[in-house]
């Protein structure tokens, strides 16, 4: 996978060279570039903004600045498979943020982050960026951070995990949160008891099909207790009812 950002302040995005993406980038699994938006500033300040129309407070990132970097970065419009480049834009006004959609970018060649400071980036850049390439302006949260960077390390960390190649045991991912619609339940490791707190009995049982249904049931619980919202668009099976009844 191919993974260009463009942002003002390039060593934000330094962690992504540490770690599985940084072992990703090494085994090859991972192009990543990260680029400095004032590379293509017209000016001698190299500035990339200026004041919004309409008034109010704040600056608003140029589009004369941001058009010029994405021609650069996206040259051909589709690359040698036929596929087109996916633009990220993290914004606070975006669709959240999901596993879905990290499966979703995962399967993509190259993607494309884009980060916002001040007020934002200009929208007539997303508008137009949109006739030549896919285009997703996403959300992590419902709060507002200072800059688009620490949006693009949640974000690419999840994509990046999902290479095939990325993580040593595929199954972790599979058993994840989200990835059958439940929260994972709690785990657990050695020693058996710690201060007093036994590990539940039948993690020690060896008895698989117990283990699978326990597990099973504490993510149902888990689900209900702190996120009712997802067991709507979970795969539930009839012994899972009964879990959720009691
Ligand atoms: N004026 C914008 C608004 O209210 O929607 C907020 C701009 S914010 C101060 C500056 C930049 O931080 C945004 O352009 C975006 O790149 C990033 N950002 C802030 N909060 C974010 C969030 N929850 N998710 C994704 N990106 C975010």
């Amino acid at each position: 996978m191919r993974l260009d950002v463009v942002t003002v302040f390039p060593d934000y995005l330094a962690p992504l060279r540490l770690a599985l993406p940084g072992r990703a980038i090494d085994r090859g699994i991972l192009d990543l570039a990260v680029h400095d938006l004032r590379a293509w500033a017209r000016d001698v300040h190299k500035s990339v903004d200026d004041t919004p129309f309409g008034g109010g407070p704040g600056m608003v990132m140029r589009p004369t600045v941001w058009g010029d970097a994405l021609d650069d970065l996206v040259r051909p419009a589709v690359d040698e498979s036929g596929e087109r480049p996916l633009l990220i834009v993290p914004t606070p006004a975006g669709r959240p943020f999901t596993q879905t959609d990290a499966h979703r970018y995962a399967r993509r060649g190259h993607l494309l982050f884009a980060c916002g400071r001040y007020e934002g980036i200009d929208q007539r850049v997303i508008d137009e960026a949109s006739t030549r390439m896919d285009v997703e302006e996403v959300s992590i949260g419902d709060y507002v951070l200072i800059g688009g960077e620490v949006a693009v390390l949640v974000i690419a960390e999840a994509v990046v995990r999902l290479l095939p190649g990325v993580l040593g045991n595929q199954r972790s991912h599979e058993e994840d949160s989200f990835s059958d619609g439940l929260l994972e339940g709690p785990s657990y490791t050695r020693p058996e008891v710690w201060r007093d707190r036994p590990v539940p009995e039948v993690l020690r049982s060896g008895n698989h099909a117990k283990i699978a249904r326990w597990r099973r049931d504490e993510s149902l619980r888990r689900t209900a207790r702190r996120r009712p919202d997802l067991l709507d668009g979970a795969d539930l099976r009839p012994a899972d009812l009964d879990i959720l009844d009691s």
